[in-house]
């Protein structure tokens, strides 16, 4: 079994790294696409944002998916 809040402060933690070593816009974007596609970014569709899994809801009331974290 594994533990969801640990797995989403991982994946969170794993996103964060990386996102961080994105040099340009277009490696930031790219990267971010990858992480939505592998579940470790999540996107409010109404407003386009990318949130870490650890966040539970987008500023505009969104809440995270389920089955995420
Ligand atoms: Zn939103």
């Amino acid at each position: 079994m594994s533990t969801p809040l640990l797995e989403a402060e991982t994946r969170t933690a794993a996103a964060a790294v990386l996102l961080a070593e994105a040099a340009t816009a277009h490696e930031r974007a790219a990267l971010t696409r990858v992480c939505l596609r592998a579940g470790f970014l999540w996107r409010c569709h109404p407003c386009k944002e990318s949130h870490y899994l650890t966040t539970e809801a987008c500023g505009c009331g969104v809440k995270r998916p389920e089955g995420l974290a």
